[in-house]
């Protein structure tokens, strides 16, 4: 059978040569750790510690703030430092708890569980309590997304380990590395939803984590593999469900009303581990790669680590990079500096030694149109970002400027190197703060 894929969209170089076959690498966590009360959508989360107080590993330091929040957990044992604002990756000033790492390791313990002796509300409630959130980057409460208005409407599980941002290999390794794990995670959420079936979809680009996956879910009758066009953005929420089920969403329709619920090979592996082995969210796989860097791989790196300590960890640069960027290159954003703490959400760091953007500065438009052919939302970059640029919020939303999704392909297949992604997600990212407020 042909590999599954959607209209529009572009083919940049991967670039994952570079990380992708080394085996992922246990880094220790730093001297100093930085806990974002911010790490997901929705209300910040409430701090339960105040400085002074010891805490051990996986001890709960901050509860949930509403329904749609998650509680974060302390991933080193050690004492609270200070309770203050700390920067993030885009740096914004959040509130943060700082904790001094005592090195020991004292960890809290937990209670596994059966998969057979838990009911659905079960599962979720680990889920929820273990602070689990979408790791692919969005950052959704888990909890949430898995109680949708309508359960029995569900009909597909897509563990989406499609990876199409260049650069990345985390999930590779991880397909290559966690099977048994990704499967274990996708069993609990097929617990939760009876009607539904569990596809694990991955790029064609990836033969070796294919036939690892095909062999980690043959004979189980609800899951399969299901083989995707190596596309960029393959991987976007959209993209996917269009490539897997034929059916066509937008921002005012979501993923559960056309039946699906998707969810990253990462958080998949998180609700094994809080479902099964009753451990809270606490590390993640993060890629490190780039021409600047020593030694580009995956490190299984603790949450609340700094930017500056993996690096230094990996082996530090090669020489002293122009352009940092948290995440890949398509969809991530320029770092500020390394004192940046890793958060649920954080994926990757890429380095480069020379700034592409500034090395080609953009010039006029020439009306090519390839902007335009590969959008995967059928979108008129060229046009938005004009529109965008003049600030006329109401021409923007009516050209269905909030249905762009961000990936960044116009810009990469601009002749002109015109900046269209970041004048229109600017706007877009505008509307939708009004819009909350
Ligand atoms: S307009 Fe948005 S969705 Fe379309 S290619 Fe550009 S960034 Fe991607
Ligand atoms: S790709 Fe660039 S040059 Fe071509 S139409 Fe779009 S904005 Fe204009």
């Amino acid at each position: 059978m042909s590999p599954k894929t959607f209209k529009g969209g572009i083919h940049p170089k991967d670039m994952k040569e570079i990380s992708m076959d080394q085996p992922i690498t246990v880094l220790a966590p730093g001297k100093e750790m930085v806990f974002l009360m911010s790490q997901h959508i929705g209300a910040p989360a409430k701090p339960l510690v105040k400085k002074g107080d010891t805490v051990m590993m996986g001890q709960m330091i901050a509860e949930a703030g509403a329904f749609v929040s998650a509680p974060v957990f302390s991933s080193v044992s050690g004492t609270v430092k200070a309770l203050e604002k700390r920067k993030n990756a885009l740096g914004d000033p959040v509130d943060a708890i700082v904790i001094e790492n005592d090195g020991l390791d004292t960890e809290v313990s937990y209670s596994p569980a059966e998969l057979s002796s838990l009911k659905k509300e079960d599962i979720i409630e680990r889920i929820k309590n273990a602070g689990i959130v979408g790791m692919g980057g969005a950052g959704f409460p888990t909890h949430v997304k898995l109680s949708p208005k309508e359960p029995d409407k569900i009909d597909h599980i897509l563990v989406n380990g499609s990876e199409c941002e260049p650069y990345l290999t985390s999930d590779y390794r991880c397909l290559l590395e966690n099977s048994g794990e990704l499967v274990g995670g996708l069993e609990c959420i097929l617990k939760v939803f009876p009607g539904a079936q569990g596809v694990i979809c991955i790029e064609d680009n990836k033969p070796l984590a294919i036939e690892k996956m095909k062999s980690a879910v043959s004979g189980k009758e609800r899951m399969r593999v299901e083989v995707m066009k190596t596309k960029y953005p393959e991987g976007a929420e959209r993209s996917l469900i269009y490539a897997v089920t034929g059916r066509s969403i937008n921002s005012s329709i979501l993923p559960a009303d056309a039946g699906c619920i998707v969810n990253n090979v990462d958080t998949v592996i998180a609700v094994y581990e809080a479902v099964i082995k009753g451990r809270p969210l606490m590390h993640r796989i993060f890629t490190v790669s780039g021409d600047a860097v020593k030694n580009a791989r995956n490190y299984d790196v603790r949450i609340g680590m700094s930017y500056a300590d993996i690096l230094e960890e990996a082996g530090g640069f090669k020489e002293t990079p122009e352009k940092m960027i948290s995440g890949g290159p398509m969809m991530g954003f320029a770092l500020f500096g390394l004192d940046v703490p890793v958060t649920k959400t954080s994926g990757a760091i890429t380095c480069f030694l020379k700034d592409p953007v500034k090395e080609n500065p953009a010039s006029s438009c020439i009306k090519c149109g390839r902007c335009v052919k590969g959008c995967p939302a059928h979108l008129m970059p060229c046009d938005l970002s004009d529109i965008a640029d003049h600030g006329d919020k109401e021409a923007f939303t009516e050209r269905y400027g909030m249905e762009c999704v961000e990936c960044g392909s116009c810009s990469y297949v601009c002749p002109a190197k015109r900046p269209l992604a970041s004048s229109i997600k600017s706007m877009r990212r505008t509307i939708l703060a009004e819009r909350r407020k």
